[in-house]
């Protein structure tokens, strides 16, 4: 009873998300449903009721006329109505390529727009894959479940009309098929909750097999995967996962075969009583052979079409129950919370007080009591050994993550306030992972902004891409990578951080966050990137983060991270002269790059 409620509720609720929606976008596929759906209830009651008027005049009077007008009806009529319901049927499809594409695209911006804390949770991840297979073939999407929908309309219609035709001629006829009509709805019922268990079983492997599956097409993981000898690991993980995969197709298929078996044997059980009881009719003179045709003629229709009803609502059931996965992952809750209060152009003071962290599903507290400010325009160097928790500390300043205990504060105000686009349009970080998108420089660089060539060049020049960019064919419009241009770059490791630097200073934000992206460098030459960059990022806020010191001799202070604490902090005369310091050892051990 509760599990039925259920899944009326999820009906109601995912017809309420989607309906409106395909209605405000789509209102011709409406009415060229609404005309569809009478062209099919009328359809079957032409041959109905004129082959009984055939029979008995050809058992009857015999008159050729009314023959030959029976015939044309039947002939003509049954015609042009099929014509006409396939030509809407055909407007209907054209329907489903562009809702399809609609709803996709909808999907697709709000895998973007998503918490970033969520891209790195299981169970999201495992929503959006169920969103995608729900959406897709196992729902078929929006026009799938309205096609249901509509096809319910006229099932009922045309069983209300048999119904009406039955019960007067036969009433005997319509209790047979009322009893089939109750098992084929137990047997369906069942068939339902089998498919839709397997379809949740197979969600995590469709989700394993997809990452494995681009694994190995993925150029990207070319280099690893031959360098490291990991094609037969690929392989072989991607086996064991198929035939999980064919393991819950073939559970799926051995529980289905004995439902399906019923069901045949129940529909020859009904075949058989009806025959018996309209011939007795006939026999007794109730009914003439044209209504006896006419019975068993409405008998199948009305058979059909319950049967087609009772599928559709099975069918809908079920598709909304996969399509509801989509309708759970738009509706996702949110990972952080998101204030109203808009921020201000200028520079800020930004405070974190007494800050923790603690990664969702782990116990390990990565940062522990953190307290630092840092004011309008200061240069910040954060060091620190791997691990130490430098990069959280910044993840915490741009929101990707809230904190677990105390609060990060900007202008006295804790950042949650804060219009949440608003407070990220703050920051230009190049993080140690960046990744460049697969099209051209220009695009990497400005996104989807606009920017006057001059002005383009100028920064390329800035973060030292001028020979390179000259160098190529295209300039700025040379694609990277060769996922749309076989002509397209494989920028090197230093070339990318580049392009990632000059994207961070496009965005023209008054903090800019430099996370290590240099790390494939050696100690001098990243010196030289951070002098330059400062002398790019001139009056703004700016944080370097290093396991080495490179950025420490510019910056105004040095904030030494070590096992989740600031463990020193200071400039870097303050720091250097510490006995048994952090920072001094370090320095020390460094120093033949920075003297
Ligand atoms: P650093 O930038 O100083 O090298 P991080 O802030 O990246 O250090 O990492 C600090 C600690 O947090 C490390 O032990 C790391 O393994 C852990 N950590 C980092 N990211 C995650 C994550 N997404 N989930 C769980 N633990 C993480």
């Amino acid at each position: 009873m509760a599990e039925q409620k259920n899944s009326n509720n999820v009906v109601r609720k995912t017809l309420t998300y989607f309906m409106p929606i395909a209605w405000k976008h789509y209102r011709g596929f409406f009415f060229c449903s609404a005309v569809n759906i009478v062209l099919k209830v009328i359809q079957p009651f032409v041959s109905i009721m004129m082959t009984p008027l055939i029979l008995d005049e050809l058992l009857g009077s015999r008159n050729i006329q009314k023959l030959l007008t029976y015939v044309a009806v039947i002939a003509i009529g049954g015609t042009l109505l099929s014509l006409m319901e396939s030509v809407t049927g055909v407007i209907m499809e054209k329907y489903s390529e562009k809702m399809e594409n609609y709803f996709n695209e909808k999907m697709s911006l709000r895998v973007m727009e998503l918490d970033f804390q969520l891209t790195e949770d299981k169970k999201a991840l495992d929503q959006i894959e169920k969103a995608k297979t729900g959406m897709d073939w196992y729902s078929g999407g929006v026009y799938g479940i309205s096609m249901q929908v509509f096809q319910m309309i006229s099932n009922i219609l045309k069983i209300a009309g048999i119904i009406l035709l039955i019960i007067f001629n036969a009433p005997v006829l319509f209790a047979i098929t009322a009893f089939l009509l109750l098992i084929n709805t137990f047997l369906n019922k069942k068939k339902n909750a089998i498919e839709i268990e397997s379809f949740s079983r197979l969600s995590k492997s469709n989700r394993i097999f997809s990452y494995l599956g681009w694994g190995i097409v993925d150029f990207r993981f070319g280099k690893d995967i031959r360098l490291y000898d990991a094609k037969d690991m690929m392989v072989e993980k991607w086996n064991s996962y198929r035939q999980e995969s064919l393991g819950h197709w073939k559970w799926q298929a051995d529980q289905l075969l004995p439902l399906n078996m019923i069901s045949t044997i129940f529909d020859a059980i009904k075949d058989f009583f009806t025959y018996l009881y309209l011939g007795i009719l006939v026999i007794m003179g109730k009914i003439t052979i044209g209504t006896f045709s006419q019975m068993l003629n409405a008998g199948a229709v009305f058979n059909s079409a319950m049967q087609g009803l009772i599928w559709n609502i099975q069918e809908l059931i079920k598709r909304t129950n996969y399509a509801y996965e989509y309708v759970k992952f738009m509706n996702y809750p949110p990972a952080i919370k998101k204030g109203k209060r808009p921020v201000s152009d200028q520079l800020h003071t930004i405070e974190f007080k007494n800050v923790s962290f603690t990664y969702p599903n782990t116990d390990v507290k990565v940062l522990d009591r953190v307290n630092i400010t840092l004011h309008p325009g200061e240069h910040l160097s954060v060091v620190g050994l791997n691990g130490a928790g430098k990069t959280t500390f910044i993840k915490l300043l741009c929101r990707l993550y809230d904190t677990t205990e105390g609060e990060i504060l900007l202008d006295g105000v804790n950042i949650k306030e804060y219009d949440y686009d608003a407070y990220m349009s703050l920051f230009s970080p190049v993080f140690q992972d960046f990744n460049l998108l697969s099209f051209s420089v220009r695009d990497n660089i400005i996104l989807d902004q606009t920017c006057d060539e001059k002005d383009l060049n100028a920064l390329i020049e800035q973060v030292g891409l001028k020979d390179k960019i000259t160098s190529l064919e295209k300039g700025c419009d040379t694609m990277l990578f060769k996922f749309f241009d076989e002509n397209g770059i494989e920028p090197s490791g230093g070339e990318q951080q580049k392009i990632a630097i000059a994207r961070a200073l496009f965005k023209k934000a008054p903090v800019v966050i430099l996370d290590e992206p240099t790390a494939a460098l050696d100690p001098v030459a990243e010196y030289d990137i951070y002098r330059q960059f400062d002398t790019l990022v001139g009056k703004k806020t700016a944080i370097y983060i290093s396991h080495r010191l490179s950025s420490c001799k510019f910056c105004d202070r040095i904030a030494v991270f070590s096992e989740g604490h600031i463990k020193e902090y200071g400039t870097h005369d303050e720091l250097v002269g510490k006995s048994g310091g952090i920072y001094a050892e370090m320095f020390a051990a460094q120093a033949q790059y920075y003297n």
